[in-house]
């Protein structure tokens, strides 16, 4: 570290000089990618336009970098392999990155509101979020310690490293653009392991001023290293490259099987956060106002743009209506708008396509019989106006709406009715996905018998949460492979060597 007296981490936001709103190219040089300690030179590339969701505005304009940029970030991270930074020194690593979110998070949360479109106090959660992985991950490094084996297998003595898997790839998605990263970064430092980091090129802002704080935190050049612009070409050289030895990939399933693909002749380690479709399961005897207020905090974060959030909303049949009630009050309360503006609750759509995919879906549903009791048909929005759409509950939803089955990833409420206990665990587990899954009862015997049928990695009960830095985290079936967060999500940067000794 360098000395602490001689580090001001807000002093990158004062270089920029205005606020970010006012981004523009002649700024560019401070907007750029970072590889063995340093940031690269963006002259003469080809850029790409980051737009405020919100409002459509150009926030910046980068440059895009490609294969042999990633080659190169690559090829500086080998070295910190040689010489892995001891345990207690990662430890202060990651309390450092931690603390430098908690003093910038006003500002960081202000850019990923700019470049996400999510209400600011999201987005300064977010960051509180992310931080908190750094922080789990200090606290947690005593399972990276040797361990000795009790027994003396044929008379020797038995010890187990766990060492630095190699160069770790990290590809994150626009949603959490800080958080999607602080769990895939902290394991990586947490293992020792070097990391090559490709955020979203609609959401690279937020990772550009975390390069700027941990270039003033002095890790070791090559230690953490950013590149964007060309997705397939980064993508294509962290997936062959043979000093990469694990690529952690947030994003849809298709992308991610594609990935998988390309990393399959060269055996890297692959951890997959993928898609969801998330059943939110209310049984006739649970606490309805609590599973209306849960639904809201699964529902809405985010805008509807998240991996766990409620996708298919499922209500046994005597409480359909009552719960439904519920539900539409509570969105009828909801403020759209400008993340920034005061009292916002709903942001916009990531994008166009975004929008289309949404208004596509609900058409879908109310073409084949579903009723809109908020929202519903919205026409698109014009070219310099942010893609908002209304939140849209829909009752009166069935089997064969495409609402049902597919990730809509926005502000949707469908809400289909069932009768039998049976019945509902085998329409829940009806789809590719296993990410998220929530279930809403009184009878902890009706909870068990339900939960342990469902095929999803974390199923909240009576609790609309998500994830946690403290617990294991990830997807059965199409969502995904490996876990992030615990124990769990540090292993997934570390390979094991045993030594045995006389
Ligand atoms: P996406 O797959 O389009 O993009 C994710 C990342 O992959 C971006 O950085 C993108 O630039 C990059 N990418 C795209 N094509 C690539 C290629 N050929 N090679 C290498 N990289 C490439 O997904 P998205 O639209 O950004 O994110 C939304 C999806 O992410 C949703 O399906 C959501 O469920 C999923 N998601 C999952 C989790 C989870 O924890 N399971 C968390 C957040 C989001």
């Amino acid at each position: 570290m360098r000395d602490r007296q001689r580090i001001d981490p807000t002093q990158f936001l004062r270089d920029w000089s205005s606020p970010l709103a006012k981004f523009n190219s002649a700024l560019i040089e401070h907007y750029t990618g970072y590889a063995g300690g340093r940031f690269l030179p963006s002259a003469g590339k080809s850029t790409f336009k980051v737009i405020d969701p919100a409002s459509q505005e150009i926030l910046a304009e980068l440059p895009s970098f490609g294969g042999s940029e990633t080659s190169a970030a690559v090829e500086s991270a080998v070295p910190v392999l040689e010489d892995p930074a001891p345990l207690e020194t990662r430890a202060r690593w990651l309390t450092e990155i931690a603390r430098a979110h908690v003093d910038n998070r006003d500002e960081l949360g202000r850019i990923v509101t700019l470049e996400n479109g999510k209400p600011l106090a999201e987005a300064k959660g977010e960051i509180d979020y992310a931080a908190a992985f750094y922080r789990d991950a200090a606290q947690r490094l005593d399972v990276l310690r040797p361990r000795k084996l009790k027994e003396r297998p044929k008379g020797l003595d038995w010890t187990v490293y766990s060492r630095p898997a190699g160069v770790a790839g990290l590809i994150t998605p626009w949603n959490f653009p800080v958080a999607m990263l602080a769990k895939k970064l902290s394991g990586a430092i947490a293992a020792g392991a070097p990391a090559v980091v490709k955020p979203a090129e609609k959401t690279p802002l937020s990772c550009i001023a975390l390069f700027h704080l941990l270039h003033r935190l002095g890790l070791p050049p090559g230690m953490v290293n950013l590149v964007f612009g060309d997705a397939p070409a980064i993508g294509r050289v962290l997936c062959e490259h043979p000093a990469v030895r694990v690529l952690s990939f947030t994003g849809s399933t298709a992308v991610g099987k594609l990935l998988s693909a390309q990393a399959a002749p060269h055996l890297k380690r692959m951890s997959l956060e993928l898609g969801g479709n998330a059943p939110f399961i209310v049984f006739d005897d649970a606490d309805l106002d609590l599973a209306a207020d849960q639904l809201m905090t699964s529902k809405f974060r985010a805008t509807g743009q998240t991996c766990v959030c409620a996708n298919r909303v499922f209500v046994q049949d005597s409480i359909a209506a009552a719960f439904t009630d519920r539900v539409v009050e509570r969105v009828r309360a909801l403020q759209v708008g400008h993340g920034l503006e005061e009292g916002v609750t709903v942001g916009p759509l990531i994008d166009l396509a975004a929008f289309q995919k949404v208004s596509s879906l609900v058409d879908d549903a109310l073409g084949a019989g579903a009723q809109a009791l908020t929202g519903g048909r919205t026409p698109p929005p014009a070219p310099d106006k942010g893609c908002f759409f209304p939140p849209t509950v829909l009752t009166g939803v069935r089997k064969g709406m495409r609402i049902l089955g597919e990730e809509a990833f926005g502000p949707t409420v469908p809400i289909a009715r069932f009768t039998e206990e049976s019945e509902i665990v085998r329409i829940a587990n009806d789809t590719e996905y296993g990410l998220a899954a929530y279930v809403f009862t009184r009878d902890p015997a009706r909870a068990e018998r339900v939960i342990s049928r469902l095929r999803f990695g974390h199923v909240g009960l009576n609790s609309g949460t998500g994830p946690t830095p403290e617990a294991p985290f990830g997807g059965m079936k199409h969502s995904g492979l490996g876990r992030e967060g615990g124990e769990e999500g540090l292993l997934e940067y570390v390979e094991l060597q045993t030594v045995p000794h006389p």
